[in-house]
Formats: structure tokens, sequence, C-alpha cells
């Protein structure tokens, strides 16, 4: 349960010099979105601006910004400042930084002191060192996603070397996992997905999946045991991970991105037999997040959307609750100005 989202007025801090102010264009729903307006990890700040995939177009620029000029179009994902001197930071994964990252939402920002409001709204105020520069995309729309959900895949398929000669296992086919299953394969994997979803078997193979399997089905599942190199776990809910430990070949991982608010129980002979990892993946740092979009603008990997309006913002939490959206909401920004007192 949770509050519906209704419109509110926000400002964004004074720019700074090396701050970058962008237009919003568009921004993608994530289920992270939904959890923290939930308060499915406690902590959440209210009132709250989700809003984590961020593309847009340059409006200002501090005195100082080298890397950004008015018009550019440019993109915010979910990390918006770090400390940019712990080890974490120095080794460009500042999603792992000692003193904690700001996020682009529901963060302390230390410019400012108040909280950061995310990408439902109409202009983003950050330091240029964490705006991307968006390279060329046929739907800028569907690229938005990419910011949370893209670098979310590409950062562990790449730490796990996904690649030729790989068998990866993608399990929940949502915003997060179609993505994967088109990334995975551009990296030159075999991808096989587990969904829940029946309507999503066909569905798999459109998007690129080699097979797709019906986690439900006991028997498809047996077929794949000691079968795979590597598995993303996606899945936004609580679920037995031992049934796809099983699927891992020797030294295999599994590798959680998905944020179940309940704890997740692991077999010991699970893992022990196998010599297997059970791991996890956090977004990824900025440099990482560029590299990815620029890899998906070079192999034409975008989201598969669903456009809407920001009045429909309600609907579409609704339906994302209900695992009822192929694949991703992304609000169209100009609908907010529809709202003529802002
Ligand atoms: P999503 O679009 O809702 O997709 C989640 C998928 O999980 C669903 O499409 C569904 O796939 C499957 N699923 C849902 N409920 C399930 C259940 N009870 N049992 C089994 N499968 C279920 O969500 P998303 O935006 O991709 O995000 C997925 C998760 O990743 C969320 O928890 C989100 O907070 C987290 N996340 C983590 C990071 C990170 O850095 N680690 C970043 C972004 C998001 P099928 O219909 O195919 O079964
Ligand atoms: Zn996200």
């Amino acid at each position: 349960m949770y509050l519906p989202l209704k419109e509110m007025i926000i400002t964004r801090r004074t720019i700074q010099p090396h701050d970058v102010e962008m237009e919003i264009l568009f921004c993608g729903i994530c289920h992270s979105d939904l959890h923290q307006i939930k308060n499915d990890f406690g902590g959440t700040q209210f009132p709250i601006v989700p809003g984590h995939e961020i593309v847009g177009r340059v409006s200002a620029i501090g005195n100082h910004v080298s890397k950004f000029k008015v018009g550019d179009l440019a993109a915010v994902g979910c990390i918006v400042d770090s400390c940019g001197h712990c080890e974490y930071c120095q080794e460009g994964i500042e999603q792992f930084c000692d003193e904690g990252a700001t996020y682009s939402f529901n963060s302390i920002d230390k410019v400012s002191g108040g909280y950061t409001f995310g990408g439902f709204s109409k202009m983003y105020v950050c330091n240029e060192k964490y705006v991307l520069k968006m390279p060329q995309f046929d739907d800028l729309a569907a690229a938005a996603p990419l910011l949370c959900a893209g670098i979310t895949v590409y950062s562990p398929l790449k730490h796990w070397q996904a690649g030729p000669g790989k068998k990866v296992g993608v399990i929940g086919i949502g915003g997060l996992g179609h993505i994967a299953i088109k990334i995975a394969k551009a990296l030159g994997a075999y991808v096989v997905v587990f969904t829940t979803s029946p309507e999503k078997v066909e569905d798999a193979k459109r998007l690129g999946a080699d097979e797709a399997v019906l986690s439900k089905d006991t028997e498809q599942m047996k077929q794949y045991n000691r079968q795979l190199h590597f598995i993303i776990d996606t899945v936004s809910a609580k679920h037995d991970v031992n049934s796809y430990l099983n699927l891992l070949r020797h030294d295999g991982a599994l590798v959680l991105v998905g944020l179940p608010p309940q704890q997740l129980e692991v077999g010991a002979f699970n893992i022990v037999q196998g010599r297997r990892s059970f791991a996890g993946s956090n977004i990824g740092g900025i440099a990482e997040t560029q590299e990815m979009l620029d890899f998906c603008a070079q192999q034409n990997i975008t989201a598969e959307i669903e456009k809407i309006n920001i009045q429909d913002i309600n609907s579409a939490f609704e339906r994302l609750e209900k695992n009822d959206v192929k694949y991703r909401f992304v609000i169209d920004m100009s609908s907010l100005k529809s709202y003529d007192r802002f």
C-alpha cells in the first residue's frame, strides 16, 4: 500500500560552478521507484519524487562546466554525487563509495543539505561528473531505461564475463530482465530465460533469448541442472533461489540484482556442491554507465517501452505492481507542461 502520487512544487539547488541543469525529456519507471514509494526498505523520506532513468537536454551550465554545452542531450542515472577520493571512487565504482553515494532521489544532497528529488519532474541539476553523454539513439525515450536497468545488468554481465561459449540464465523478464537478454546476446552469450509468465515464453525468443523456460514447470527446470555458467536474478519479490543455484555448473555464479524486501534462504548444499557462488551487484559506476550507453547505441539496444503521460503515473505503478508491463514504462515529460502552474 502506498499513497498515490500527486503534483507538487519543488525547487532545485542553485547552479554550482560544475553543475549542469537539464530539461527532462523522458524518465523511466523502475521497480526500485515502486519499492521506495512503498517504503519497502524503510528509510524513505516523504515527500518523495522518484525517477532515476533520466534523459534530457542541457538548459544551463555553471561557469566551470567543460563536458557539456547548452542544447546537448544528456542523461542522469542513479548516482549524482560521491566522495570522489575513497578507493572505490578512485576505482570508478562510485556505487560503493565509502561515504555512501548520493542517489538521484531520496538521498541527502551534500550541496543543498536537503533531500534529492528524482526525475519525475521538469528539471534536474547536478555536478557534470555524474551526467552522462547521450549517444545517438533512434528512440530517445526507449533509451532512458538504460540509465538504471541497462547498467544494472551490463555491469555484472561484464564482471562475470558473459560472452561466447558461456550459457547465461536470466530470471524474470521485466524491465531489467528484458534488457539483460539483449545485452547478454550482444556480448555473444547463449541465453536461457526463466519466467513465471506463460505469455512471456514466446516473447523472450523475440527479444533474443535462445531458450525460454516456464519456471513453474519442474520437469522442464530439471533439464537445465548444472548447465549454466552464470545466472542474473532480476526478481523483485521473495522467491526460491535454491532451485536456480542447482542450474549452475561448477564454479558458476548466481548474481542477485533484484531487491526482494524479504530475506532469501540459501541452502548450504546448493552452493557447496560445485563450488558455486551466490553473489550480488549494484548498478554500476559512472564510467561504466557511459561505456554501456555507447555499447547499446552501437548495438542498437534499447528497452521495449510503453510511453505514458505523467497524468497516468498512478495507474502505471498499479500495473507495475501487478507485473503488467511489457517491459518498461517511460514518462514523456512534455506532458508535465499541461500543469500550467509549474
Ligand atoms: P519489474 O519490471 O517489475 O520486473 C521484475 C520481474 O520479476 C517481473 O517481470 C517478473 O518476471 C518477475 N517477478 C515478479 N514478481 C515475482 C515473484 N513473486 N516470483 C517470481 N518472479 C517474479 O522490475 P525491474 O524494474 O526489472 O526491477 C527488478 C528488481 O531489481 C527490483 O527489485 C528492483 O528494485 C531491483 N533493482 C536493482 C538494482 C540494483 O542495482 N541491484 C537496480 C535496479 C533495480 P516474469 O513475469 O518473467 O516471471
Ligand atoms: Zn532503477
